[in-house]
């Protein structure tokens, strides 16, 4: 049946979920999309003229559509969308589907959502992290961590057929916001394996190891893990992972240091050790200001620590 889905954030990942939307959703659906840059709306406006609609800004979105997904940086933008100046609550969302697939801190999320119930006591309201990165994004190859009991079979189910056209899976991960801290802790550890597999690598080739034949000994011996196959740090080991390709289209390592540091809070708040962390926060917060590495994806960290990219 035909719908009206917004989508506020097209970014590296907000861009490709969008556009799998667009190319997806049964005929005569609609895509209202908003960004705050002009450029990247009129992108995708122009491969889907009959499909995707340039919206005014996130009361616009929200006006024209039944679902709302949002996918931008941090919570402070987040917030500015659904509780700022013509934000998402300004218009009525009386019993509209919205659904936050960013990865922000969990008070921003239940201020939001407490926000919402308090206004519209019968508008749903989810945190729907993903994972798998912008590659999987452009494929449709994405899991999404849903912050919903998984008895609440009638949300589930309508979200379920609305992620199968972005991504692969779904996984409903308790009560809100424990999409969040599924994600966190997702986080936590790839952006640790990916220092570790950068020293790893380097050490392997210092050694004189060529290093595809490294990635090959990872992914047949005990260290195998997606960090090392699909996002190798190292530049021509895969020639999709953004490391192949300028480390451009990738997690961008700023948002790597975000994730950590709020994993880190995370881990404090109930009381979980967080020795790893640290010194990885540390890390990610140094590359993400270094010229060499800002800006890029966050597995620039072989860069930042002295990996031999020739
Ligand atoms: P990005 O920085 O590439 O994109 C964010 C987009 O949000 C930008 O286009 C920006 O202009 C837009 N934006 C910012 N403020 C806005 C506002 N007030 N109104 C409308 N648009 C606004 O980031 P990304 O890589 O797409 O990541 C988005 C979120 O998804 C982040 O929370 C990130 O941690 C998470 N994430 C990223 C990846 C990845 O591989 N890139 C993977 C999983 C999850």
């Amino acid at each position: 049946q035909a719908k009206a889905i917004g989508f506020i954030g097209l970014g590296n990942m907000g861009f490709s979920m969008a556009t799998n939307l667009a190319e997806k959703l049964p005929v005569n659906s609609s895509v209202h999309v908003f960004d705050i840059i002009p450029a990247l709306v009129d992108d995708i406006c122009a491969k889907y003229p009959d499909r995707v609609v340039a919206c005014s800004g996130p009361k616009d979105v929200a006006d024209r559509s039944d679902i709302i997904i949002t996918m931008l940086p941090e919570g402070k933008h987040v917030k500015a969308v659904y509780m700022g100046t013509d934000g998402i609550c300004s218009s009525d969302v009386g019993q509209k589907l919205l659904v936050d697939c960013s990865t922000i801190d969990t008070a921003s999320f239940l201020e939001i959502k407490d926000h919402i119930s308090k206004n519209f006591p019968r508008a749903s309201f989810y945190d729907a992290p993903v994972s798998g990165g912008v590659i999987g994004a452009e494929r449709g190859m994405i899991a999404f961590f849903l912050g919903c009991a998984e008895d609440n079979t009638k949300d589930i189910e309508e979200l379920r057929q609305l992620f199968s056209l972005m991504g692969n899976k779904l996984i409903p991960c308790g009560g809100p916001s424990l999409g969040i801290a599924a994600k966190l802790s997702n986080n936590y550890l790839s952006g640790i394996i990916a220092i570790a597999c950068s020293e790893a690598m380097d050490m392997g080739m210092k050694s004189g190891l060529d290093p595809r034949v490294l990635a090959q000994v990872y992914a047949a011996g005990n260290a195998q893990n997606t960090i090392c196959d699909r996002f190798n740090p190292v530049p021509g080991v895969d020639p999709d992972a953004p490391s192949s390709n300028g480390y451009k289209k990738g997690f961008k390592v700023h948002l790597m240091k975000k994730d950590i540091s709020l994993a880190l809070d995370m881990a404090h708040r109930v009381g979980s050790t967080n020795v790893l962390g640290s010194v990885g926060l540390q890390i990610y917060k140094e590359a993400s200001e270094d010229e060499r590495c800002k800006d890029l994806d966050s597995r620039i960290v072989f860069r930042y620590l002295g990996g031999n990219e020739n």
